[in-house]
C-alpha cells in the first residue's frame, strides 16, 4: 500500500530539518506524499515541493495554525492553501506580529529571571525562520542554562512556569474561514491533544465542521491503533475526511519519527477531490 504524512514541520518554523531534508528522508521511507505543515507560514512548500519533484514524492502545501476556541489552544491545518491569497497572508501577518511581541515580552521575563538571552541571539542562530518559544528554548540550552527543550518548558516557558507569557491566538472560526477563502481544506489536528471530555470533543467536531472543515487527523505519531479506531468513527459521524501525520519537528521533539506514521494514500485522494 502506498502511505503519506500529511504533518511535518521544517525549519521554516519549530522544525530541525530543512524542507529539502524531510523530502528527502520521506522518500527514503517509502512515502508516496506528504504535507509540509509549518506554523503560521509555507515558507518551506517551494524547496520541498521542488525536491520532491526529482524525487518522486508528491508534496502538498500546508499550514498549521494556532486558534482560540472558547480559551483552549486548537490547531487547525490547511491543505492546498493558495500562497498568494490575502485572506490568509493578513491573517498570518497578524498571527507574525503577535508573535514578535510574545518572543520580545517572553525573553524579557527570562532576563528578570536571570537567563540573559536576547530575541537578536535567538534570529541570528535561526534566520529566515517563523521563531517561537522553542527557538528561545534552544538557544537557552546553547548557553548552558538548560539540558534540553523539555526543561526549558518544564521550568521556564511553558504553560504554568515562572515565565509563561500568554499566546494571543486567532479565533477557531476566523482560521477555518481564511483557508477556506484561500482555496485551502481545514482539517482538525490531533482532536486528543485538548484533553477534551467526549462530549467537549464532539462539540469542537462540530463546531469545525458547520465553520466548513473538511477533515480531522485520525492517523497521529502520538496515538494508539484503538484511539485511530475511535477518532475514524467520530469523522465519519460527523462526515468529515480522516487525514494523518506525524508531526515530525525533528530534534525539539525527538521521539516523533518520519516513516513511523502511515496514513494510507486513499485519505489523499479523498482530500483532493474535494478541492
Ligand atoms: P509557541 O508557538 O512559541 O507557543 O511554541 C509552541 C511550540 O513549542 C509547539 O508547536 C511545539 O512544537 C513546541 N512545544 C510545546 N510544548 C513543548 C514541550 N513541553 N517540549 C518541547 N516542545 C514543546
Ligand atoms: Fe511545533
Ligand atoms: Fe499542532
Ligand atoms: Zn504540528
Amino acid at each position: 500500500m502506498d502511505y503519506i504524512d500529511l504533518h511535518i514541520h521544517t525549519t521554516a518554523s519549530d522544525g530541525s530539518n530543512r524542507p529539502a531534508e524531510v523530502a528527502a528522508m520521506a522518500a527514503r521511507a517509502g512515502y508516496r506524499a506528504i504535507a509540509i505543515t509549518d506554523h503560521d507560514n509555507l515558507n518551506g512548500v517551494d524547496e520541498a515541493v521542488s525536491v520532491g519533484e526529482h524525487l518522486g514524492l508528491e508534496v502538498v502545501p500546508g499550514i498549521e495554525l494556532s486558534t482560540d476556541y472558547a480559551g483552549t489552544e486548537v490547531h487547525i491545518l490547511g491543505y492546498f492553501v493558495d500562497p498568494g491569497a490575502e485572506s490568509l497572508s493578513d491573517l498570518l501577518a497578524v498571527a507574525l506580529r503577535r508573535r514578535e511581541a510574545r518572543n520580545e515580552r517572553i525573553t524579557e521575563v527570562l532576563r528578570a529571571a536571570g537567563i540573559q538571552v536576547t530575541m537578536d541571539e535567538v534570529r541570528a542562530k535561526f534566520p529566515g525562520t517563523v521563531l517561537g518559544r522553542p527557538h528561545i528554548a534552544m538557544v537557552m540550552m546553547d548557553k548552558g542554562y538548560v539540558s534540553d527543550v523539555r526543561q526549558a518548558f518544564r521550568e521556564y516557558m511553558g504553560k504554568g512556569a515562572k515565565c509563561y507569557v500568554p499566546k494571543i491566538n486567532m479565533p477557531l472560526d476566523h482560521a477555518v474561514d481564511r483557508i477556506l477563502r484561500a482555496g485551502g481544506l481545514p482539517v482538525l489536528a490531533h482532536p486528543y491533544q485538548y484533553e477534551f471530555s467526549e462530549p467537549d470533543l464532539r462539540t469542537l467536531i462540530r463546531r469545525v465542521k458547520d465553520q466548513g472543515g473538511v477533515g480531522m487527523e485520525c492517523v497521529y505519531s502520538k496515538y494508539d491503533d484503538a484511539q485511530t479506531a475511535r477518532l475514524l468513527e467520530l469523522a465519519a459521524e460527523y462526515d468529515l475526511l480522516p487525514t494523518g501525520g506525524s508531526d515530525y519537528h525533528g530534534l525539539s521533539k525527538p521521539n516523533i519519527q518520519i516513516g513511523t506514521t502511515k496514513a494510507p494514500y486513499a485519505y489523499l485522494e479523498a482530500l483532493k477531490a474535494r478541492k
